[in-house]
């Protein structure tokens, strides 16, 4: 160790040699780890790696990694979800340090599942990738988006060459200028599918790039795919599922347990999430607290995390029906898979497997849709349960006793 570190430390060798240098990264990791500790001299012995294996890892999910972190993960339910792939009582299982979450989604959750659970359907399902090709003018920018279109048979069969599951669904071009982005739509089967869709688009680029030699592929991912941002084309068109989950809460049970009258709920809903958003000039946040589930979710369930962007955005509506409320909850761009990526992780795996969703559905496409359905109906849970805080006021006082240590005090 202590000529590993001299060596790193005199630039003899990089950090990055070092899975190479020892031929294991769990050993590998450790003395980066060590190195970090010299340079600053800080003890990062929480860091320390203490359950993942690198030697599985690196190549697939990390490059120089010198330990992990640990969140706290909690579970909420039961929670009924009758959808057109989740059918049953789950315990999704959140993965945060915000104090009430947990409890807040577990009101809601139960309170549903007393209501008769939450219906589900996944209603859009494609992955994009957008290439943008800059032409020698517009004119000939929008015959290459025409002859896409036309030729979308010869685009999907260069698809089939490189990935099984992955196929094309759809070529949507956007113009500006003299610069035309293809955006590609693809089924993905069980996988998010961004690795997927980046290969195919690479594939599809090479084809016209051979056909259109006057035309420059300037860029294999123009923006208008839209990943990792919050996006029009993403909130219109829908990118990943595009789920809805639904729900019919009787006003006893809303008196009983979350203490308000459907008329308090649905004023507050309206003014928040509809007005407030439109004050606030929101893109896709119609929604009251979305991201808090959905972010720990993609913690707890090996999703990709900076995708949180756009697969928060959502409408919340809450309106009256009969004796009670209808309450609603729509994402349009939910980015989520069940196969590659972060659940390969063990930990992922088997939170995925608790749900009855891990690896590959049959038929493909399934495990990823259901797990999408149970997604939306707990993030449907957190925004009943948020909103009907609200609505009684009792928002900071939870947030005080059990995001600050109230509940822990008072038990002493
Ligand atoms: P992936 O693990 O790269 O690809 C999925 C793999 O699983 C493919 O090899 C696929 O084979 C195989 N597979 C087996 N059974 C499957 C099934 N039932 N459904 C679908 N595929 C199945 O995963 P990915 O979802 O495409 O990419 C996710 C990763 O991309 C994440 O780590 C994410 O962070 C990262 N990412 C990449 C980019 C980028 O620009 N490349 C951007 C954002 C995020 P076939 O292909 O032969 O079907």
């Amino acid at each position: 160790m202590e000529d590993l570190l001299r060596r790193l430390l005199s630039g003899e060798i990089r950090l990055r040699n070092l899975d190479s240098e020892l031929g294991d990264s769990n050993a590998a990791a450790d003395v980066r780890l060590a190195f970090l500790e010299r340079l600053t001299g800080v003890d990062l012995g929480p860091l320390r790696r203490a359950r993942l294996d690198f030697n599985k890892l690196v190549g697939w999910n990390i490059e120089n990694p010198i330990g992990e972190v640990s969140v706290p993960v909690g579970v909420v339910g039961p929670l009924t979800v009758e959808g057109d792939y989740a059918r049953g009582t789950f315990y999704p299982l959140l993965a945060t340090t915000e104090g009430a979450l947990v409890a807040s989604v577990n009101r809601g959750a139960t309170t549903i599942t007393m209501a008769g659970g939450a219906k589900t359907k996944v209603l859009r399902d494609g992955m994009a990738r957008a290439p943008a090709f800059v032409a020698p003018n517009a004119t000939r920018a929008a015959e290459l988006a025409e002859w896409a279109v036309q030729n979308s048979d010869q685009l999907a069969e260069w698809v089939r060459e490189v990935t099984r599951h992955g196929r094309l669904k759809q070529v949507q071009p956007l113009q500006a200028g003299r610069t035309v982005f293809l955006r590609l739509v693809f089924e993905t089967g069980d996988a998010m599918g961004m690795n997927m869709v980046t290969l195919s688009a690479d594939r599809i680029v090479r084809g016209i790039s051979e056909l259109f030699p006057d035309i420059d592929p300037v860029a294999l991912s123009g923006n208008v795919c839209s990943d990792k941002k919050a996006a029009a084309v993403n909130w219109i068109t829908g990118r990943g599922k595009t789920v809805v989950a639904e729900a019919f809460i009787p006003s006893e049970l809303l008196h009983k347990r979350l203490k308000t009258t459907p008329e308090r709920l649905v004023e507050v809903s309206w003014r928040k999430n509809q007005l407030g958003s439109s004050v606030a000039g929101t893109l896709g946040g119609f929604n009251a607290n979305v991201a808090n589930v959905v972010a720990a979710m993609f913690i707890a369930y090996g999703q990709d995390p900076a995708q949180v962007v756009e697969s928060s955005t959502g409408i919340t509506t809450v309106e009256r029906w009969e004796d009670g409320v209808y309450v609603s909850l729509t994402l349009p761009s939910l980015e989520v898979g069940t196969v590659g990526g972060g659940t390969r992780l063990p930990y992922a795996r088997a939170a995925l497997e608790s749900l009855g969703c891990a690896g590959g559905g049959d038929p493909p496409g399934s495990n990823a849709r259901k797990f999408a359905e149970i997604v939306a109906a707990t993030a449907l849970a957190g925004e009943l349960s948020l909103l009907a805080s609200l609505a009684e006021g009792s928002l900071a006082r939870s947030h005080a006793k059990l995001g600050r240590g109230g509940a822990s005090r008072s038990d002493r």
